[in-house]
């Protein structure tokens, strides 16, 4: 039978850690009594140096019973590390690895229908939102507009779908093997191929605690995933040189026309051009930079995160 680890990041969630631990071990027991999973399963918090007290309540869920493990990160590495840290040690131990928030905002018992298309085959499994009338409204626009401008500049992501997904071991040691820094998970998996399938489920509103990304978080999460995964925009700061090149060449032409007849008039339009023209320079630059400072960074090759900790039987036994 399969071995299925939950993957959890945990940051500052001490408000909603236990609530999440307990529907979470029911799932897992209910999956066990229904034979769908093996009694080696596990639920994996992954702590993200959290500042809280949710490593010390990790670890009292621990002691209550074996089916929670948890890793302890060196410190705040953000949620797509603590899911890389996360798959890299559940798959040791599992067959199937399923990640999700620490809010449960996703539909846990949507889990049964993910294995069920693991059964038939599919190696990833996406979770996607149906709706998202739950959402802000702010949040809503933002979110589905990032992903339509995504698919525009050619990054393959799958539309409302965030990180709660199911991944077979096959697909996890794929993963392992992009070693790029600048992780965005969404991108990533859809390039590893292999069967996949997707599962639509209702998503809720976060029980307690409040958002660990708030909007400077969202903006640099979403500026990531469209450099990591693009190219286009450094594409389009060359056309857009080019029509302006051509813009220019008739101002020329219309310069030295107005030379000979009304001159001194073209105030407004040398202010118009000057910050016009200033502000796309600087915005071009500025995204050339982004690329320029991923380059950078990947180059190093730093590693993405470090474990403090580890609390698992499995690894004491060993
Ligand atoms: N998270 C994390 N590290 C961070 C920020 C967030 O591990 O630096 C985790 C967080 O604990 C949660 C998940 O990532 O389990 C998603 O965060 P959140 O629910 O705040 O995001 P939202 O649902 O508002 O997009
Ligand atoms: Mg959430």
């Amino acid at each position: 039978m399969n071995t299925l680890y939950i993957v959890v990041p945990c940051y500052n969630e001490q408000e909603t850690i236990e609530y999440s631990a307990k529907r979470l071990l029911e799932k897992v027991e209910d999956l066990v009594s229904h034979s769908r999973v093996s009694t080696d399963s596990r639920i994996l918090f992954v702590n993200d140096g959290s500042t809280d007290q949710t490593w010390d309540l990790i670890k009292q869920l621990h002691k209550s019973s074996v089916a929670f493990c948890g890793l302890d990160l060196s410190c705040n590495k953000g949620q797509q590390n603590a899911l890389m840290a996360g798959l890299m040690y559940a798959k040791e131990y599992a067959d199937v690895v399923v990640t999700l928030d620490a809010d449960l905002q996703d539909d846990i018992d949507v889990i049964d229908k993910m294995l069920d298309k693991f059964d038939e085959g599919c190696d990833v499994v996406y979770g996607v939102r149906s709706s998202r009338r739950k959402d802000s409204f702010f949040k809503k626009m933002t979110a589905e507009a990032f992903y339509r401008f995504m698919n525009f500049l050619g990054a393959k992501t799958i539309f409302n779908h965030a990180d709660f997904r199911l991944m077979s071991r096959r697909a996890v040691n794929a993963l392992e093997q992009f070693e790029e820094v600048n992780l965005f998970l969404r991108g990533i998996v859809p390039l590893i191929g292999y069967n996949t399938a997707i599962v639509e489920y209702e998503r809720k509103r976060r029980k307690a605690g409040e958002t660990k990304y708030p909007f400077r978080k969202m903006v640099s999460f979403a500026l990531d995933g469209i450099t990591s995964f693009s190219i286009r925009p450094l594409r389009i700061i060359t056309l857009l040189g080019v029509v302006i090149l051509f813009v220019s060449l008739i101002m020329l032409v219309y310069a030295l026309v107005s030379f000979f007849t009304d001159a001194v008039k073209g105030w407004s339009s040398i202010l118009i051009s000057i910050w016009g023209i200033g502000g796309l320079t600087l915005f071009s630059i500025g995204v050339v930079g982004e690329y320029v400072g991923k380059t950078y960074l990947e180059s190093k090759r730093r590693p993405k995160y470090f474990v403090k900790e580890i609390l698992d039987e499995k690894k004491k036994s060993q």
